[in-house]
């Protein structure tokens, strides 16, 4: 779909129209004024040849009935909107100044750098047992690793989206990828030790989450499963496929006994991670607070907001868990 109007204003030192575009730039100046309503200006003023000015004033935010229809998804935020941009810079330079994804790409931006760093460096961090190996570095590196992914992949998408409908479309596939990262690395890596003495407890599960995970990647990438209809029961999917974390527990307190399994999978951690994951995607399904206050949640605190928290959470609760189902399998082999 084409968007005819375009957000940019050009005009000269009197007012009028007439400076033409390819002039070589001499001198650039940059202005942001807040208007009395709330309506943030850029002014971009050029001095280029003959001492002629070119001054292009361009709105920053733009609100739910200005935006293209492609660029609506959430009618209870109606100001914040950074319009259709066509341009990589412009995206970049959206990070500069506050609007209604700000928050959603600097909640997973930077406690996706953390997770980064601590990959780097786990072999400083971790606590090292005699029989810590690396297939030990290999299973914590490949939950960290699920984690940054999936961080990386969603707050660059949520950077992206004002590009265009194709990049919007495209970055939202990829951000669903990373939610699927992140679960099949998160359960690989618990199972690994919840099941360290029997390998075919382990690889049986470890088969049903992978085959999970692809059932769940093939729905997100599918355009017939993307449209605003169909995310209630994406949403539900993706709970599904956490909830059968549930299978190896059960399993496990039947073949070792609750009060085992409980530490062995570490499920009070476990248990912590999925109610603030089941919490994030009700919040995020509901559209909960701006639901009962449109417009008074669009820059900070909607739904999607407390979403990206509550997985930032969730995912430190399950290396909570991990590290100490690690602990405990390395502390019984030495004993
Ligand atoms: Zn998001």
């Amino acid at each position: 779909m084409v968007f005819e109007v375009s957000p940019f204003t050009l005009l000269s030192n009197d007012g009028k129209l007439s400076i033409p575009m390819d002039e070589p730039t001499i001198k650039q100046r940059q202005k942001v004024e807040v208007q009395p309503e709330g309506v943030i200006m850029e002014e971009r003023t050029t001095l280029i040849k003959d001492n002629k000015v070119k001054r292009v004033t361009k709105r920053r935010l733009y609100t739910w009935d200005e935006i293209p229809e492609w660029q609506r998804d959430n009618e209870h935020i109606i100001r914040g909107y950074v319009m259709e941009t066509k341009s990589l810079r412009d995206c970049i330079i959206a990070l500069t100044y506050w609007h209604n994804e700000s928050i959603n790409i600097y909640t997973h931006l930077i406690p996706a750098c953390f997770f980064l760093l601590t990959m780097l460096f786990n072999e400083y961090l971790l606590t090292h047992f005699r029989t810590t190996g690396l297939i030990d570095i290999i299973m914590i590196d490949l939950f960290l690793l699920g984690g940054f992914t999936c961080l990386m992949m969603s707050s660059t998408f949520h950077c992206l989206k004002c590009h265009s409908i194709e990049v919007a479309t495209f970055g939202n596939k990829l951000d669903y990828l990373g939610i699927v990262a992140l679960i099949v690395s998160s359960m690989v890596s618990i199972l690994y030790y919840g099941f360290f003495d029997n390998l075919p407890y382990f690889l049986t599960f470890s088969s049903l989450t992978i085959s999970f995970g692809i059932a769940c990647a093939t729905v997100s990438l599918s355009d017939r499963f993307r449209t605003r209809e169909w995310r209630p029961y994406r949403a539900m999917l993706f709970v599904a496929f956490g909830l059968s974390a549930l299978i190896p527990i059960i399993a496990g307190a039947f073949r070792y006994g609750v009060k085992e399994t409980w530490v062995r999978i570490q499920v009070k951690w476990v248990i912590f991670e999925g109610v603030f994951y089941i919490l994030g995607a009700f919040l995020y399904g509901v559209r909960f607070p701006e639901r009962v206050a449109p417009g008074k949640f669009d820059i900070w605190g909607h739904s999607h907001q407390l979403f990206h928290v509550l997985v930032v959470v969730a995912a430190c609760c399950h290396f909570r868990a991990l590290l100490g189902a690690y602990a405990l399998v390395h502390k019984r082999i030495v004993l």
